[in-house]
């Protein structure tokens, strides 16, 4: 696998992942590569909305032009945008505010059958909130474990869990963040608060490699992207997400063959009662 894979609670070290890997492949490859990949995502996708007893959640997270945007629109462009939704996670209203930091994130969960990917998710509450000592440290401590219950209750109740972190360099995200200024088409990404945030890289590192480490879980992974190659970055995504899924295949060709079958068997009555 291209990504790395952290199922299991264990120190994690950003700082000593490579960002830039291409896994070996070369970038010329790199259409054909995705393509292939694009069309098993698709395929799986399809078939976990059709068969409707599971759902899959797809998390997504990393600095501040890691490419989450970016990320999204080449994994979900590649699915039937029947039966998927992008849940994008902001600043928290007052009245969000208001409630537990997991109340706002539950209600978006997918529904069976459902692909839901998360634009950032509830573990900016263990993120940004921790950098800057939104709440105080005690109350984000504990948040850990409630992420982990909360994950294993969605695992539980049929729920499939990725979590992807875009692992960008702090060079590369300079590189990104100029490189808005230089495009009209990325002008509306603009923001100071990129530039201020920027200053708490180190802080930001340490809070994601205690998130990852802590809520790595067999059930719910956590995967590494090395994240400065974009062509790079879609491949490796598209494949953890294949791998993933492809062991459920059978499964779930055999609930829409007895599906198949009970609504054949109900056509046959119908024909035989008119005829
Ligand atoms: P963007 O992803 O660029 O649209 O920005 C969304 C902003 O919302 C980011 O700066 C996040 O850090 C912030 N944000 C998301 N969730 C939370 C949260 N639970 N608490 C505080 N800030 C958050
Ligand atoms: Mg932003």
């Amino acid at each position: 696998m291209l990504a790395i894979k952290c199922d299991k609670p264990g120190k994690i070290k950003l700082r000593d992942i490579p960002t830039n890997s291409d896994g070996g492949l070369k970038r010329e490859e790199s259409p054909t590569r995705f393509a292939a990949l694009a069309t098993q995502l698709a395929e799986l996708q399809e078939l976990c909305y059709a068969a409707g007893t599971q759902s899959l959640l797809i998390v997504v997270q990393g600095m501040d032009t890691a490419g989450k945007d970016g990320t999204l629109k080449s994994i979900a462009g590649a699915m039937n945008p029947v039966g998927i939704r992008v849940a994008s996670f902001k600043v928290p209203t007052a009245f969000e505010a208001g409630h537990d930091f997991l109340w706002r994130v539950h209600q978006q969960t997918p529904v069976r059958g459902e692909t839901v990917f998360f634009n950032r998710s509830h573990y900016e509450d263990v993120l940004v909130v921790r950098v800057h000592n939104l709440v105080p440290e005690t109350q984000w401590q504990e948040r850990y474990g409630h992420i982990n219950d909360f994950e294993e209750l969605l695992t539980e109740s049929g729920t499939i869990v990725l979590k992807f972190f875009l692992h960008i360099s702090k060079e590369e995200q300079e590189r990104r963040l100029l490189s808005r200024e230089e495009n009209l088409a990325k002008a509306w990404k603009l923001n100071v608060g990129d530039w201020k945030e920027r200053e708490f890289w180190d802080d930001y590192q340490q809070a994601y490699d205690d998130a990852i480490e802590k809520c790595a879980a067999k059930d719910a992974p956590w995967f590494i992207i090395p994240a400065d190659k974009k062509w790079f970055r879609d491949i490796a995504v598209a494949e953890a997400i294949v791998e993933t899924l492809k062991p459920h295949r059978q499964k779930w060709e055999q609930i829409l063959a007895g599906i198949g079958e009970t609504r054949k068997a109900e056509l046959a009555a119908y024909r035989k009662g008119v005829s």
